[in-house]
């Protein structure tokens, strides 16, 4: 079970270095989960910095294919690797949406990332329109067919409708989706999109739920802590 934590563009450096000792102090001695935060990229030394003496990973929101190059913006897997990141997320929602990644800009991001031995989180999800016309499973088969099984990739199913809005995906939706999505690629698939404290132990139950991608909840070290010691008893 794995609970990562994307802070998306929140918290500067020195909050970051805040956030990690108290979580670290918060989660000392919990087994049977694994952790991690994705910090934007100023606070990713922080974070690696605090947390290099606990069992709490720190990844990146993003990856770029290339190891170096005239790609203004953009950091490479090198880059994070020699930092002591230890893994990246790929093709969330929000990169879709407003910044033109595209199911083959992600499926660069993705070999490239694990080429250099990151492990990687590739998102994945449908619109709220696309659910309503019937097309959830076509989106999700065009999605996770550009990635291939690794032992070092895990794909977070985030129904685009569930995230940042309050709107939970019910169980029954997500436990379908992470089944197709491990039909067409074998791999842990996490469910994003709303994840509360108070939703957690449901959503996390099911069969083939194998953690969770929490945004809103993982600013705060309660709420996300919670959460984690949800998954830790399952
Ligand atoms: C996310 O950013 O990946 C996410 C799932 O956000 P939230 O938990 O706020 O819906």
């Amino acid at each position: 079970m794995l609970i990562a934590g994307n802070w998306k563009m929140y918290k500067t450096a020195s909050d970051a270095a805040d956030f990690c000792r108290a979580l670290k102090a918060r989660l000392a001695g919990l087994d049977g989960v694994d952790v991690a935060v994705c910090p934007p990229y100023p606070a990713l030394a922080a974070a690696v910095q605090v947390l290099a003496d606990s069992d709490v990973a720190v990844a990146a929101q993003n990856v770029h294919w290339e190891s170096d190059g005239a790609f203004t913006g953009e950091v490479s897997a090198s880059m994070l690797r020699d930092l002591g990141v230890y893994g990246a997320i790929v093709g969330h929602s929000e990169r879709r949406q407003h910044f033109g990644e595209t199911d083959e800009t992600v499926a660069r991001r993705v070999a490239a990332a694990l080429e250099a031995g990151l492990w990687v989180i590739a998102c994945v999800g449908e619109l709220e329109q696309e659910r309503g016309a019937g097309e959830t499973e076509e989106v999700l088969r065009r999605q996770v067919s550009v990635l291939e099984a690794h032992d070092q990739l895990v794909i977070a199913y985030e129904p685009v409708w569930a995230i940042g809005t309050g709107k939970t995906a019910t169980p029954e939706i997500a436990e379908e989706a992470h089944a197709l999505i491990k039909s067409i690629v074998d791999v842990p698939v996490l469910y994003g999109g709303s994840v509360k404290p108070d939703n957690a132990t449901e959503l996390l139950g099911q069969p083939n739920v194998d953690g969770a991608l929490v945004g809103g909840a993982s600013l705060e070290v309660e709420s996300f802590a919670a959460i984690c010691e949800a998954a830790a008893t399952l």
